[in-house]
């Protein structure tokens, strides 16, 4: 296997679960040093061992990305840890609960919102001073299909996502000109403990081809993938896009035709 990330330090919120910890994987297996954060120590701290179980490096913080104080801790304890950021991924995020917009309560759109959006704010404020220091980096937002087209019932969620793409692309014109890149991924439904919860346990057993044409779900390692594209040289000449990594839910979905003879 190629080693894209030797030598270069991962910062990866929402680690201990999901796409965060598929990508903290994928980055320690190429050869990069790993910072973990989430709230969740249980599962942060297992994304760890299991880095260092391949003989990989990373270290865990506590961090609530929603909270100035907490991210700030994080980025001087990943400096301090590792001397540099060359890779921020700003993923931790929450679903919110499925409710139309009237039922849903001024508490829980601000924590979607505090989360979901303030979060990429705060991760990219804090690490760019970084960045700029070094006179590079490479940052990778998670917004979500749900940001591009209309998702009913998560209204706040679909708001805070197209907020991160259009964050995504505001930052990549301000840092283009000092070498600093900044993409995101957009997801569409990828099976996780997120959407574990929201999804019926029987999804194996339904047939999905009318929702996507590659006809399954995605996995975390399919965005992992992307996450480390979007990382490497190999996309040195890209920044502000928005990535849809959805098996193709946003092309849109067939009519119920024959394949012809
Ligand atoms: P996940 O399995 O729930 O993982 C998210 C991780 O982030 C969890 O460990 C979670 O901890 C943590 N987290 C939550 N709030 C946090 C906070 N304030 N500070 C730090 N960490 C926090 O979810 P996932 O499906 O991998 O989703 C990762 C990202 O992809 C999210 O931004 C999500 O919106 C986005 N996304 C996912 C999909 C999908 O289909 N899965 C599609 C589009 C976009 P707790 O479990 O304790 O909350």
């Amino acid at each position: 296997m190629p080693k894209r990330f030797i030598n270069k330090v991962a910062l990866i919120t929402g680690g201990g679960s999901g796409i965060g910890h598929a990508t903290a994987l994928a980055f320690a297996k190429e050869g990069a040093k790993v910072v973990v954060a989430d709230v969740d120590d249980n599962r942060g701290k297992e994304t760890v061992k299991m880095i260092k179980d391949i003989n990989g490096q990373a270290v865990y913080i506590k961090t609530d990305i929603s909270k100035p104080t907490d991210v700030q801790n994080m980025v001087k304890m990943a400096v301090e840890t590792y001397g540099r950021i060359d890779i921020l991924f700003n993923n931790a995020g929450i679903p919110g609960l499925p409710v139309r917009l009237a039922e849903l309560s001024v508490e829980d759109w601000d924590r979607v919102i505090d989360i979901n959006l303030k979060g990429v704010f705060l991760g990219s404020k804090y690490t760019i001073q970084v960045m700029l220091e070094q006179g590079k980096g490479v940052i990778i937002n998670i917004a979500s299909a749900s940001g591009i087209t209309p998702t009913p019932f998560v209204s706040v969620y679909a708001a805070a996502k197209a907020g991160v793409i259009q964050l995504t692309k505001a930052m990549a014109i301000e840092y283009g000109s000092e070498n600093i890149r900044v993409n995101c991924i957009c997801p569409g439904f990828i099976e996780t403990p997120m959407t574990s919860v929201i999804i019926p346990p029987d999804l194996e057993s339904r047939d999905y081809s009318h929702l996507w044409p590659l006809t399954k779900p995605g996995s975390p390692e399919d965005i992992a993938k992307a996450a480390l594209y979007l990382a490497s040289d190999d996309a040195s000449f890209v920044t502000g896009t928005s990535l849809v990594v959805d098996g193709g839910w946003l092309a849109g979905t067939s009519l119920p035709l024959s394949k012809g003879s």
